[in-house]
């Protein structure tokens, strides 16, 4: 369904914010959208605290200096929330009726797919919403990169690098969980990245005496004494399987649960690039008063699909990465 809702003309003001989960690289998509509008004779509303600002009208008129010195700075100047009010009609009218009576004539929102069903909410009631994938997870389907994601992953890799420096002066191993919610892209990349002997995510079917223990004992009869073992969130207990792991190989093993460092930092030029080309596209499509449309990046082309697409695509999982994994960590 291509659904492309058009305005009557340019629109005069649009409204931006931030939604689900903060990611690094939100500050420099909310300050691409702001110059890209008002360059463009756009006014911008700033709504605080995603979906819920929307609903109390709580906005701030943006300009040029208002996102001055945000390019390189993690988390999101408008705040972000869960706003449980706009699971329901009601919510979303709210929302919708708070636009028209802000002269919001479009919306772009920065967050993960929760926040891009609010997108298509609003998209119906007849507010042109834009999505902008923001998360550390990667888990959006039809984008190869949402902004966050690689800054997260080098987060995880320097972590890694300084558990390896102990674990080789110890010969020890080390099992890291990372973060993912059911996708393991953080995980698996990495994985390749920072050495993992086995990476365990939720994708895949995964057995542990075959895909560590004997991998393990395996490769210490090749001289290697210190292990890296990647795993994502919520798939095992990390302290139980570390000491699975000393039990049975004789390694001593600890468990290292990363948590939310893994959320924070300055973005690194990859998202900020992101992050500001996605902006950039996203006001393009509401300044043709188009909406329902996510911002993607594919083959290194920003484009934008029809959210409804967007939410339908099955998840992918990168076996070839996970082949590579297998191959060379040994
Ligand atoms: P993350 O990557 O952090 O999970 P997300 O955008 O997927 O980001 P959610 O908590 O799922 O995070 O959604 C953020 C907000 O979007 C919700 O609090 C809610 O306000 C809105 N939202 C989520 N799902 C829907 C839905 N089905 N209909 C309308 N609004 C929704």
């Amino acid at each position: 369904m291509n659904e492309r809702p058009t305005l009557k003309g340019k629109p005069k003001m649009i409204g931006v914010l931030t939604s689900g989960g903060d990611a690094p690289g939100m500050n420099a998509a909310i300050r691409a959208v702001v110059r890209t509008a008002i360059n463009r004779n756009i006014r911008v509303l700033g709504v605080n605290n995603g979906y819920q600002g929307l609903i109390d009208g709580d906005v701030i008129e943006m300009d040029l200096r208002k996102v001055s010195n945000i390019l390189h700075r993690g988390g999101t100047i408008l705040k972000t929330a869960r706003c449980k009010s706009f699971y329901n009609l009601e919510g979303q009218k709210k929302g919708r009726n708070m636009c028209l009576e802000m002269g919001i004539e479009g919306l772009v929102v920065i967050g993960g797919d929760g926040s891009f069903r609010g997108a298509k909410a609003l998209t119906a009631l007849g507010i042109p919403t834009v999505g902008i994938p923001g998360t550390i997870d990667n888990d959006i389907s039809c984008t190869d990169y949402t902004i966050g994601f690689h800054t997260a992953l080098n987060t995880v890799i320097d972590a890694i690098d300084r558990l390896r420096d102990t674990s080789e002066s110890h010969n020890r191993c080390s099992v890291v969980e990372v973060m993912g919610h059911g996708k393991g892209d953080l995980a698996l990349f990495a994985s390749v990245a920072g050495g993992g002997t086995a990476c365990w995510i939720n994708e895949i079917g995964f057995n542990v005496e075959r895909d560590i223990i004997y991998k393990m004992k395996t490769t210490l009869r090749t001289g290697k004494h210190n292990f890296i073992i990647v795993v994502s969130e919520g798939i095992t207990d990390v302290h139980a399987l570390a000491k699975e792991i000393q039990e049975k190989t004789g390694v001593e093993s600890r468990a290292t649960v990363l948590g939310h460092i893994q959320r924070g930092g300055q973005p690194c030029a990859f998202d900020r690039i992101l992050a500001s080309r996605m902006g950039f596209h996203a006001v393009e499509l509401l300044e043709q008063g188009i909406g329902n449309r996510v911002i993607v990046i594919q083959n290194d082309q920003i484009t934008d699909m029809d959210i409804n697409e967007a939410l339908e695509m099955p998840g992918k999982v990168n076996y070839k990465m996970l082949e590579i994994n297998n191959a060379i960590n040994i």
